[in-house]
């Protein structure tokens, strides 16, 4: 439950990472830049050190930095499922025309 994994096209983030680990992790750093800064800005070393991502989001603090990090994350995440729908309805639209 601890770390972070790269698994085929997914990432997996161990609900009990610690802040410390997700910003020293290359995985995210390299995958997801914006999520591994995000301890960047979390209290102090002692705080980073011993939180967790899954105590952060399961605490939903609304001042805390993971849950609207994450949210965001999911959102652009279905924004582009949804360009990616609207492409291909355009691209059959498109084809049937031709035809
Ligand atoms: C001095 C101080 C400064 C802080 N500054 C910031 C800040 O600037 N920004 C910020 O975002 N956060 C900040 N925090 C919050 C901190 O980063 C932790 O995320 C928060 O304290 C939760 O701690 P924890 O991860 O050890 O979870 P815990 O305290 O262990 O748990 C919190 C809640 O989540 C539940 N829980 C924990 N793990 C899981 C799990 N795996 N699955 C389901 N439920 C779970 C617990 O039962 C509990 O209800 C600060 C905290 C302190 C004490």
């Amino acid at each position: 439950m601890s770390g972070v994994e790269q698994k085929g096209r997914s990432i997996v983030i161990g609900a009990m990472t610690r802040h410390a680990d997700a910003a020293n992790s290359p995985i995210l750093q390299q995958a997801l830049p914006g999520l591994a800064a995000v301890p960047d800005s979390i209290g102090d070393p002692q705080v980073r050190n011993r939180g967790t991502i899954g105590g952060s989001i399961a605490n939903n603090d609304p001042n805390a930095d993971y849950p609207a990090a994450v949210l965001g994350l999911v959102d652009s995440e279905a924004v582009a499922q949804l360009a990616g729908e609207v492409r291909g309805r355009l691209e059959r639209a498109r084809a049937a025309l031709a035809k």
